[in-house]
């Protein structure tokens, strides 16, 4: 992970020195003096974080970051202000300002890392939301609007396992401002509840008296259902190296005991944003990748995938020596349907019928719609004898069990026509068995309909 930091300081010792760390880590250092030079550089140069100094002669770090949050232009850039250990009400106002997160000086190399990395990621997924939004609404499909929209609550739920009641109740009541919050004695228990608990958050001491909270760190992280969840771990002070091992694992961020409140609701409100937006951009994946082949109208694969997905299948079946055969149905007389009942009719028959289809197939059969009221079945493992049968099943439960079409109970009579054709020759194809299970389908129509006949061969 890399970025662009623009490191804000009066003196020039604490800039060189915070470039020299950041470099040292390979991120990208620019510099700033003061204020105006910030909001200056910020506007053009369009960093992915900023390190912010609080204390600065003329214009101090809250005005800058006020600022920086209220132009279009730098609003997303997050921002770190870097305030002095005997002021902690700093962090508050910085809060206030819109600061993103809070580093006090000195400087822990450490914490200015883990800060940075976690900023750095977060303005990555926001840059990757924004370009697809931007995409997506040349292509007319997601605007702005609803990406903003599916984001825009920051409102989370977590669960803190912690063993000291007093100091858990206190941190609950922070929390409750933005949040809600449970707390969790147990880790075991814990563990039982993140999955489907709906919890964004998840916070841990390292602290508990009779367990170890990484190894929760660690199953929370090992467990598919909830690998994803963000962590923030708390810690005693001068604990560094349980700290870096926790990071090492994949702890999201940290707090240091006695916890500052102010520190607290900046961390959780990344971890939260952060996950917002992966879950979103996750959700849109799998939403294109479905839409690439799935027919919207009967929840079948679509012929693009079943073309794709055939000659592997037919390879596999021709290497292996087993059996594959092909089915394709075809309703009767669908045009009528349409013709005397309205198309919405023909398309609520076309989803019952996909629906009938799925139900008479196994779960390594392929089902595919294939074209408007034609549909095919790949069956691996199946020589044509027993995809007579399949299809035969199919066209009698069809025939015998009439499709409603309407709120009153009105049905109607539907039929389709099957050929099916397997593989024979050591030169097939799935084109080519397709085609002969075409040319059957098309014996079934030329000879009545409503039956099915298997390729002769
Ligand atoms: P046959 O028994 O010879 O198969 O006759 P048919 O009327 O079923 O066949 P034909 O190919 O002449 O007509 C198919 C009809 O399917 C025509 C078309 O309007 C309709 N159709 C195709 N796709 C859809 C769809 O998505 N929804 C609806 N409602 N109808 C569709
Ligand atoms: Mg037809
Ligand atoms: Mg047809």
């Amino acid at each position: 992970m890399t970025a662009r930091v623009l490191v804000v300081d009066d003196i020039l010792a604490n800039v060189r020195l915070l470039e020299a760390r950041l470099t040292a880590d390979y991120f990208e250092v620019l510099t700033a003096r003061n204020g105006p030079e910030a909001l200056e550089i910020a506007s053009q140069e369009r960093p992915d974080i900023i390190l912010l100094d609080v204390m600065m002669p003329g214009m101090d770090g809250f005005e800058v970051c006020r600022r920086l949050k209220a132009a279009p232009e730098t609003q997303h850039i997050p921002v770190i202000m870097v305030t002095a250990l005997d002021h902690p009400s700093d962090r508050v106002q910085g809060l206030e300002a819109g600061a993103d997160d809070f580093l006090t000086k000195p400087v822990d190399d450490i914490a200015l890392i883990t800060r940075v990395k976690n900023l750095a990621r977060l303005k990555t997924l926001n840059d990757e939301m924004v370009m697809r939004a931007t995409t997506g609404e040349q292509l007319g499909l997601a605007s702005r609007e609803e990406m903003r929209l599916a984001t825009a609550d920051h409102r989370g739920k977590l669960l803190l396992v912690d063993d000291r009641e007093r100091s858990a109740r206190r941190l609950v009541e922070a929390l409750a401002e933005e949040h809600e919050a449970e707390i969790e004695a147990d880790p075991q228990n814990a563990l039982f509840r993140l999955p489907d608990g709906g919890f964004d958050v998840l916070m841990v001491s390292l602290s508990l008296d009779q367990a170890d909270g990484l190894r929760l760190c660690s199953q929370v992280r090992s467990l598919e259902r909830t690998r994803h969840m963000p962590i923030i771990i708390m810690v005693e002070p001068g604990d560094d190296a349980r700290l870096l091992r926790g990071l090492e694992m994949g702890v999201n961020d940290y707090l240091v005991r006695p916890i500052d409140t102010a520190e607290m609701l900046a961390r959780v409100r990344t971890q939260i944003r952060r996950k917002r937006y992966s879950d979103y951009l996750r959700n849109r994946l799998e939403e294109s990748v479905e839409a690439a082949i799935i027919d919207p109208l009967t929840g079948l694969y679509n012929r693009r995938y079943m073309e794709t997905h055939m000659r592997t299948l037919a390879k596999d079946a021709l290497e292996s020596g087993r059996p594959l055969s092909i089915l394709i149905a075809d309703i009767d007389f669908f045009k009528l349907v349409n013709d005397t009942h309205g198309h919405d009719v023909g398309d609520r028959v076309l989803r019952d019928f996909a629906a009938r289809l799925k139900r008479n197939t196994r779960g390594i059969d392929l089902a595919c719609r294939y074209g408007g009221e034609e549909f095919v079945l790949i069956l691996p493992d199946t020589d044509l004898g027993r995809a007579f049968q399949v299809g035969e099943r199919i066209r009698q439960n069809v025939a015998a069990e009439p499709f409603p079409i309407g709120e009153g109970g009105a049905q109607i009579k539907v039929t389709a026509s099957v050929g099916v054709a397997a593989l024979e020759y050591p030169d097939d194809t799935a084109e080519s068995i397709l085609k002969r299970a075409d040319q059957a389908l098309y014996c079934a129509k030329r000879d009545g309909r409503n039956r099915v006949v298997a390729d002769a061969a």
